[in-house]
């Protein structure tokens, strides 16, 4: 809002100005023009006990991904999010068919929800589904097919790498989703997915395809690796990405207004 729409940050400057606080993700989110004595950075968290992300055991999971004509024994790559252009599910699809010209076993997941009111999602979904071109190893799963929160939480497991190609992003909550669950991520460098992939410990930042298929191709490479990008990864999440740091954070924040 406040980089793409200033005439409307403009509009609501005023009135957030009269709040004692205000709390944004991360400082570059921060418009210059805002005069407040109190801002507060405090990117959002996931909940560790939702169906999202609680622990499933493994065979659980390789049942779910096996339902959905995935195989759980050859590579995995995932993307979990809404059909948009700035997630750039075609980016993804370009990165993956270079991925296969390497590992010709490889398969990807692109699984998002379709608001039945984003007519965009609906636009965005056929053009993913064009680019897929009937290729039997790139999944397009969404709600419409009984992908929720369950569902997801498995594909993000089973994945070998997860993907989050976004052009533009908020906080980007899959990444930190998936690498909660150990998982070593690829994401675009974008907002909120710098705060979350720390380069080369948890993952890979990218800004174009090439170097996503490239990231995407040596993780798949480099198993172990990969599994110790994920377990640094899951620390830095326990660390900075959980709702128990959000809980402290609000519960300073009261303290120091109400002092
Ligand atoms: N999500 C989901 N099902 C889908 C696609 C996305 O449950 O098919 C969830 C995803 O797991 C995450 C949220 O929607 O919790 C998306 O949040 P994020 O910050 O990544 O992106 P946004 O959609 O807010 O831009």
């Amino acid at each position: 809002l406040t980089d793409a729409q200033p005439d409307m940050w403009e509009f609501f400057r005023p009135f957030v100005e009269e709040y004692d606080a205000s709390v944004w993700t991360m400082p570059e989110f921060v418009p210059s023009s805002l005069q407040m004595e109190r801002v507060v950075h405090a990117p959002p968290c996931i909940d560790p006990l939702s169906v999202k992300n609680l622990e499933l055991a493994t065979p659980f999971c390789v049942e779910i991904t096996r339902q959905y004509g995935i195989d759980p024994h050859r590579p995995i790559v995932c993307q979990v999010s809404r059909f948009d252009p700035w997630k750039d599910p075609i980016g993804v699809i370009e990165a993956f068919r270079l991925v296969r010209e390497q590992v010709t076993d490889a398969q990807l997941v692109l699984a998002g929800s379709m608001a039945t009111d984003d007519p965009e999602a609906f636009r965005v979904w056929e053009e993913t589904e064009a680019a897929r071109a009937g290729d039997r190893d790139i999944h397009l799963l969404s709600n419409l097919h009984q992908v929720g929160a369950v569902q997801i939480n498995a594909f993000q497991r089973t994945a070998d790498v997860v993907v989050q190609k976004s052009l533009r992003e908020g906080f980007g909550l899959t990444v930190s989703e998936a690498l909660w669950k150990g998982r070593p991520v690829v994401g675009g460098r974008a907002c909120g997915i710098k705060l979350q992939i720390r380069e080369g410990y948890d993952g890979y930042l990218v800004d174009d395809v090439e170097s996503c298929a490239r990231r995407i191709i040596d993780l798949l490479a480099d198993p172990v690796g990969a599994e110790a990008m994920g377990a640094q990864g899951r620390e830095h999440v326990r660390a900075n990405f959980l709702s128990t740091r959000e809980l402290e954070d609000w519960l300073r924040l009261m303290g120091e207004l109400g002092a």
